[in-house]
Order: structure tokens, then sequence, then C-alpha cells
């Protein structure tokens, strides 16, 4: 769990001063990073009582007492423009970090505490070494969360709860960075599907360059946490209520971000998915495809279940009988290298194979004696055999008969030159936004799958070097 907590950059303290909450091991002059402050006078009757309540003080308050930054949230301060000025608690704040429980105040005895405070410290430096902060807009404040460790030290604090992160901003300045979050490439990627932080960075250059992100908070919500937010909502499917937690705004706000990243980052990427000369796909044949190396494409059709569409229309021609669910299908055209060079819009689920790729006008893009493959739910013989082209496609079973030995022969050629194709297209549905695809995005339905297809393509190769005919 995350623990937050107030810090700045550390200053020289002349007194030493002690924080009088119990548990709490800070002191002025060993953690010139934190700052101190006395409870609400008497005439601030409220908010002192609640001070009192929240910390567990259980004793008379005396004008001596004072806490540490740690018990507070990066919210609670009034945060100054420039480094020389001061900083100050807000006149509502109330310390909601750190706080320490009833039960643990009495257990532990005095020793254990001071072991589990030097613990406590040990692990906060350790944190504060790991952890970069990014896009903090001022320099010099340097507001660590922490991650506790789970030992005894969690006895100690009441771990914040994450409302204690969706608290808005009002300055504007400051929040939970998810993108420190993910210090490294492999968690940048199993959140997102991101493979690199290189590949991030030049995803924000381009779109830098287009003058079509949406100017709105700009200065709140950086490109790179437009797009970090846009895979996270594609890679996890998280609603949005999370992602307002982890990007401090509000659900509206985070479902705007993502319908206008992926319009943009669709333009972008689109020069990914092409279609290839024909000698290009005569230079790169797969083993498996031996058999077969007049093949222009593989042809496949992928179904993603839907979230019940709004609109009536919608619901009867994506609803599909046979699944009980509400469908979108895509056609997904793939070269025998592995590679997606082409994709139709989205069609309902119910929408027979056959008449999505008339319909894609695909047969126009291929040229004498190229051949496609396919599976059996393509009936499209004649529409091949017009247009000169040949079809690999497992044979039917007639009836009451079995298949012949080179009938058979051919059905287990075709399926294991279809198995690396088939990885694509799972590629494709790791994305949980495929899941259950969300109605709200459904107006990007095409954009959406268009993107995840390109960052498929971008991903390393389905087949190794060493799978090609050379
Ligand atoms: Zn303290």
């Amino acid at each position: 769990m995350e623990n937050s907590g107030a810090k700045f950059s550390p200053r020289p303290n002349k007194s030493n001063q002690f924080c009088s909450v119990f548990g709490c091991n800070s002191r002025s002059r060993k953690n010139p990073e934190l700052r101190f402050h006395s409870f609400p006078n008497e005439c601030e009757h409220t908010r002192r009582a609640q001070w009192e309540h929240n910390l567990i003080i259980g004793k008379k308050l005396t004008k001596y007492m004072i806490l540490c930054s740690l018990h507070f949230n990066r919210e609670d301060y009034i945060l100054p423009d420039t480094h020389s000025t001061k900083r100050y608690l807000k006149k509502t704040a109330v310390p909601t970090c750190n706080l320490p429980t009833l039960s643990t105040c009495k257990v532990i005895s005095s020793k254990e505490k001071e072991q589990n405070n030097s613990r406590l410290l040990r692990f906060a430096k350790r944190a504060n070494c790991q952890l970069k902060f990014e896009d903090c807009e001022n320099d010099d404040i340097n507001i660590i969360h922490e991650t506790l460790p789970n030992t005894p030290v969690d006895k100690h604090f009441d771990l914040p709860t994450t409302s204690d992160v969706s608290v808005q901003v009002n300055s504007g300045d400051i929040k939970l960075n998810i993108l420190t979050l993910m210090n490294t490439e492999q968690k940048l990627s199993t959140l997102t599907d991101i493979s690199s932080y290189q590949f991030l960075d030049s995803l924000v250059e381009s779109m830098q360059l287009t003058n079509l992100v949406s100017s709105r908070n700009q200065n709140i919500i950086s490109l790179k946490e437009r797009i970090v937010m846009t895979f996270m909502k594609l890679k996890q499917n998280m609603s949005y209520s999370v992602l307002a937690i982890f990007f401090d705004c509000s659900n509206d706000k985070c479902k705007r971000i993502i319908l206008n990243t992926i319009d943009i980052l669709s333009l972008i990427l689109k020069p990914i998915i092409s279609w290839p000369f024909r000698t290009e796909i005569k230079c790169n044949i797969p083993t498996c495809f031996r058999k077969f190396s007049d093949t222009r494409i593989v042809i496949d059709c992928i179904e993603i279940p839907l979230m019940k569409p709004k609109n009536l229309t919608g619901s009867l021609i994506s609803y599909s009988q046979y699944k009980s669910t509400y469908t979108a299908k895509f056609m997904t055209d793939i070269t025998p290298g592995g590679t997606l060079s082409f994709i139709t819009p989205a069609y309902g689920g119910r929408t027979s194979d056959k008449f999505i790729f008339e319909n894609s006008k695909l047969i126009d893009k291929l040229e004498n004696g190229d051949a496609i493959m396919c599976d059996k739910g393509f009936l499209i013989d004649n529409i091949c055999a017009q247009g000169h082209i040949k079809l690999y496609r497992p044979p039917f079973l007639k009836r009451n008969k079995q298949l012949s030995k080179d009938e058979s022969l051919m059905n287990v050629d075709i399926a294991s030159a279809r198995v690396n194709i088939k990885k694509v297209n799972q590629r494709i549905k790791i994305f949980n936004v495929f899941q259950k695809y969300p109605s709200s995005l459904l107006s990007r339905l095409d954009a959406s799958f268009t993107v995840i297809c390109e960052i498929v393509n971008l991903s390393h190769p389905i087949l190794a070097n060493d799978k090609f005919v050379t």
C-alpha cells in the first residue's frame, strides 16, 4: 500500500524538535526534509478536536507539542511559486497520514517501538533513493510516497486508504505520479504493453507534432501520462474510477482524454499496417508455408464481445445467438511472416465471414497468381475463382465419407501454417478491453482495434529468424 506524507527540500534546523505523535520518531535535526507544525489553538475548537482524535493524543495538549509533515498529504499544503517563499499548511488541514492505532499504542513495548521505527526509517531512506520524481513542477518540493513493507511496522500506522490519493488537488501542481511507479520497462510493459521507454518517448514526440491534442488540462496531465492512461485502459480495461485515482482527475476527464488519445494514436501509427509488395512476401516465407509459398495473405475473423450496446439497431446487428452475447467482428489479414497487413472496420457479430471478405474489396488488392489461406468459415470459392486467386482452406468432410489421404495431409499442413497466424490474433486478445468491450468506448471501437493491431505489429516478431526459408 501507498504511504504518503509530505516531505520538502532539506533545510538546516538549529533547534531539535520532536514529533509528538505516538510511534513517530521524526526529529527536526535528523529529518531536515520534514516540517513541524503546532496544534490548532483553542479558538479552533473543532479542528483541534479532529487532530486530537486522529492522532489519539489521549492527554492534555500543551503549546509545546508539535507534529511532523509526515502526517499530512501534499494536498494539505499551499505551495509557493518560487523556491524562496514559504509553504503553509492549509487552515483546514487535518492529519490523515501515518496515524497511530489505539490497540498497538498499548501493546507494543518501547523497545519494539524503537526497532519498528528504525526499520521504517531505513525503508523510507531506501524509498527515497529509489523513487525519482518526474513532472514535479516545483523542483524544490520532493514529496515521497513510500510503500511500507509488510512488517510489524504496519502495526504502528494505519495505512492510508486509496481515498487519500484520490483527493482532488486544488492547487493543481502536484499529484501521485503513476509514471514513477513504472520505474522498470517490465512494469511499463505489464501495465500498458508498451515495450520500452524509448517507444513511449517516441509516441510522445509524435503526438506533440500533431495539433490534435485537446489543450484542456494539458498542463495538469502530460502527454506521457495521457498515453500511459490510454494504454492502461486498453491493456487492463481499468474502470475510469480507478484511472481517476491513479491520474488524480475526474472520471469524465479520464474518459475524454482516452477518447482523444485513441483518435490521435490510430492516426500516428497508421503506416504500421501496410499492404506489402509481393516481392517482400516472397523473401519472407516461413518454413511452415513451404508448400503454400504463393500465399499472399492469411485471413481470419476475430470476434470481440461487447457490453450491451445502448441503441437498439446496434444490439440487433451485434447480437450473436450462437454465443448469446453481443459481439463485433473484424477481419484481419496477416502475411505468412506474421505481420498484420490489413484490417477491416468492425461488423456486427452476426455478419458472415464471406460478407466481410467481399465488402473489404481485398480481392482487388490481390494479383494474378496470389493465394489466400483461410479457415472453413470463409465460403469465398466463387469470388476467388473469378479473380483467379487460389484458395488454401481445410477441406470439408463430405457426407459419411472420411477425408482422403491427400486431403488429411493438406488439413494438417494448413493447420500447422495457421498456428503461427493464430498467435497474432491471440496477441490482440491479450488486451483486456477486448474481453468485454466497454460501451463508453464504442464510438472508438475501430480506432482502438487499429491502435492495438499497430502495437502488435511493433512488438517482437512471432517467428524467430530460423523459422524462415532461406
Ligand atoms: Zn511525526
